[in-house]
């Protein structure tokens, strides 16, 4: 397929940086309420937590063996064993002079020991006597209390998406329950007459919805619970009331199709008479038409929407670039991009004047660099495009092409995060 010059002005292009900015200015982080550990998995922490006593808690021990005075072991002589320290145990143990405990991982260092001697260095004669093949130093397999951490530290942040690990910490500092924000509620839909359900028959004519559901993915990932509704036809009514109903569950409105220039492209309208939600051209490629406001704007629970185009890949990268950054900032996060790499272009590539591009590309490492070429045809209609891309690579709205082996900032599509 060619594409013909663009039709349109370039006076009416609002620049990319601009729209985005207004976006992210008017969304607001959604108010902070308290979680059990694991409900508040993927969400953003919106306290600072730090330890309320020092991490491990004792001197414990690193391995299973014997404690003992390492001043007082001598290699090959048999020492007497005293009894056994098992994890879990108390602080009350203590060890005399010139015997020896035996002690199991995580259990505490008795009182006169400093060292441990792990079992494979010990030839144990019955229960009572063992010999040590390797003469310890002070300090052997002991893990130190506060080794992991000191009392008072600090060890998450505010802004932080809580991870696995993340969950793990917040347990070992005795914290059951943390202030986070919540997951944003997002309802997604897909407008169209021509669009059909993946498992209905479609009618000649018709093709199958994939915006919700892309969409809907993009969310989840973007750490929201997100719900796609059935698909809407173009008609002001039945937009105007899918719209208002996915209201009464929601943080946020995400719509594909129907924000383009023509006489069925109904959605901008619907939504401007519904709320307070703008249209405009975005110098970018794809994804130009772009609708953001909000609905509901006087009432308390003002909800962001998105009209995104419906063209499959303008309605992806629109989403990469305007809505997840959103979606971050409604969780209370302050890291609102993706990673970015600078990549060697394998190839020449072209770009509409006027308007950043966003071409789809796969990349490899070459030594210390990335190279990045396109994953095929860039149509906004040809969705096999994003599936074969790892990143997003960014032209210049000043250029209309870029050489092979210059460099190009590329926007890396990896999963959650
Ligand atoms: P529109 O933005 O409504 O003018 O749609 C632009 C193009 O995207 C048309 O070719 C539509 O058929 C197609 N399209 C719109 N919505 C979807 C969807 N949900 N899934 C797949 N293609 C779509
Ligand atoms: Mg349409």
């Amino acid at each position: 397929m060619t594409t013909p010059a663009t039709v349109t002005d370039p006076a009416e292009l609002v620049p990319l940086e601009q729209h985005r900015r207004d976006v992210l200015m008017r969304v607001l982080p959604l108010e902070p309420i308290e979680l059990g550990l694991l409900e508040a998995h993927g969400c953003v922490l919106a306290e600072d937590v730090a330890t309320a006593g020092q991490l491990p808690p004792f001197d414990n021990s690193a391995m299973d063996g014997f404690a003992v005075d390492s001043a007082s072991v001598t290699i090959g002589e048999p020492v007497p064993v005293a009894g056994e320290v098992a994890a879990g145990s108390d602080l009350s143990a203590s060890l005399e002079t010139g015997s020896a405990l035996r002690i199991f991982t995580g259990a505490p260092i008795p009182s006169g020991a400093d060292a441990v001697i792990p079992v494979e260095l010990a030839e144990e004669e019955g229960e009572d006597t063992v010999r040590f093949s390797a003469a310890p130093s002070s300090g052997d397999y002991v893990r130190r209390a506060g080794a992991d951490l000191r009392e008072g530290v600090t060890v998450l942040t505010a802004g932080r998406r809580l991870g696995a690990a993340d969950i793990g910490m917040l347990a070992a500092v005795g914290r059951s329950r943390v202030t986070v924000h919540p997951k944003p509620r997002v309802a997604v839909i897909s407008t169209g007459d021509e669009l059909a359900e993946p498992d209905a028959e479609a009618r000649p004519g018709q093709i199958r919805d994939a915006n919700s559901f892309t969409l809907t993915a993009m969310a989840r990932e973007a750490g929201a619970i997100a719900h796609r509704s059935p698909i809407v036809p173009d008609d002001r009514r039945a937009l105007a009331e899918a719209f208002v109903g996915a209201l009464t569950n929601a943080d946020m409105l995400v719509t594909s199709g129907g924000v383009s220039a023509g006489r069925h492209d109904l959605v901008k309208d619907v939504l401007a008479q519904l709320g307070d939600v703008q249209f405009r051209k975005v110098a970018m490629q794809p994804g130009m038409p772009q609708a953001f406001g909000f609905l509901n704007p006087q009432g308390p629970n003002r909800i962001p929407c998105f009209a995104l185009p419906g063209n499959p890949v303008s309605a992806f990268v629109s989403f990469e670039v305007f809505v997840r950054p959103a979606l971050r900032r409604l969780q209370g996060r302050t890291d609102l991009n993706r990673p970015r790499v600078t990549a060697v272009l394998e190839e020449r590539v072209t770009s509409p004047p006027h308007k950043i591009s966003f071409l789809r590309v796969k990349l490899r490492r070459d030594g210390a660099r990335w190279l990045a070429r396109l994953t095929g045809e860039q149509g906004s209609g040809l969705l096999h495009s994003a599936v074969a891309a790892d990143g997003l690579a960014e032209v210049p709205a000043e250029r209309t092409h870029l050489t092979r082996g210059e460099s190009v900032v590329v926007h890396i599509l990896a999963g959650p995060s």
